[in-house]
């Protein structure tokens, strides 16, 4: 019988036998130092038969965890160097973060804020550091853009929502926001019409950007929401985090982009892995990352292609970190093997 409600604790995913009862102790410290949530959804999909399970493997706590290795930071990629107010971070003129809450309708074990989400990290905005946050975007014209990000902006309820895209309303040069969730698959119910109104609240040009990382995350109910979200007007992109033994084989990856793309969704970014503290055996190199790029780029169609990128570590910002397929006079074809180019005359 799957969970009827989000499991929150390793005592909980023992009961509704994901893990089993001997691991319990040593999962219970892992827990302990980094907050553990899987929606009845997501529990739902997971083969427990299946040591290898893409979702198992997403959600479920491991000892290793638990093993830091070197690089590895707590702020992997410099929310905080670039943090002016409470709750924003300002790392490019024209965009910043917008981070009402801190709380996650699930915990991902390679979460790159896991030392700031769940209910041990950074608590939700007040409404004077909303007000102060507000304040600060209202004061820099050079704004255009606000990335209502977190934790997971739409575990807030529609009222709360609204409230942020009013005051957004009244900021004249901000053009455009943008939410970061993965509410939409992981708690496709929580996708109201009045979620839906809640986003528009701004009045501006919104987008809502889908974390996920595996084609089955992408359930018929969780494209009926996605569904939902492009039928009153919004624009969805993508965002997935290339991870060890969960996508990083071309069939995986292609299965994702293409699920993304019959849900109408843009696929955008495929994130290297963070050097998030105990993710040591989530992380591939970015040689394999960039050899998946290849294999998509042969395979599927242009519109499922995503850009590969690495968010320098320190705070220094994205890069794309792609393959290349010109060097020195010739040019690779999708197929891998080389021309001259330009041309010969
Ligand atoms: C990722 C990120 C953004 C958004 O980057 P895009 O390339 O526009 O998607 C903005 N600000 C910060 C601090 C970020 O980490
Ligand atoms: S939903 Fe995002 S912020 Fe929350 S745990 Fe997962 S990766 Fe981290």
């Amino acid at each position: 019988m799957p969970p009827a409600h989000t499991l929150r604790s390793a005592a909980a995913l023992a009961d509704a036998g994901l893990i089993a009862p001997e691991r319990l102790p040593a999962l219970e410290r892992v827990a302990a130092q980094y907050a553990v949530a899987i929606t009845a959804d997501m529990a739902a999909l997971i083969e427990p038969a299946n040591q290898a399970d893409p979702i198992a493997r997403q959600f479920l706590p491991q000892v290793a965890e638990l093993v830091s290795t070197p690089g590895e930071d707590p702020d992997p990629i410099g929310d905080l160097t670039h943090s002016p107010v409470e709750g924003v971070v300002h790392r490019y003129a024209d965009r910043v973060l917008l981070k009402p809450t801190h709380t996650c309708a699930v915990y991902c074990r390679f979460c790159f804020r896991r030392e700031m989400v769940g209910p041990e990290g950074l608590k939700t905005l007040s409404p004077a550091q909303l007000d102060a946050a507000c304040a600060y975007i209202a004061a820099r014209p050079e704004i255009w853009e606000v990335i209502v990000t977190g934790g997971d902006p739409l575990v807030l309820s529609p009222r709360r929502l609204r409230d942020i895209g009013e005051r957004l309303a009244q900021i004249e040069h901000v053009k455009v926001v943008r939410f970061h969730t993965r509410v939409p698959a992981v708690d496709p119910s929580l996708i109201t019409g009045e979620m839906v109104d809640a986003l528009k609240a701004s009045g501006k040009a919104v987008y809502v950007a889908l974390h996920a990382n595996h084609a089955r995350e992408l359930t018929p109910a969780a494209r009926a929401a996605c569904g939902r979200i492009v039928d009153a007007g919004i624009p969805m992109i993508s965002q997935t985090v290339l991870l060890a033994g969960i996508n990083d084989d071309p069939q995986t990856l292609s299965a994702l982009m293409r699920a993304f793309v019959e849900t109408r969704i843009k696929p955008y970014y495929l994130h290297h892995h963070d050097y998030a503290p105990g993710t040591a055996h989530l992380r591939t190199t970015i040689d394999e990352g960039q050899a998946l790029m290849k294999a998509l780029r042969g395979a599927i169609s242009g519109l499922c292609q995503p850009t590969y990128i690495l968010d320098i570590p320190g705070g220094h910002g994205k890069v794309p970190v792609g393959p290349g397929y010109l060097d020195n006079g010739t040019v690779e074809d999708p197929e891998g093997r080389a021309h001259p180019y330009p041309p010969a005359g």
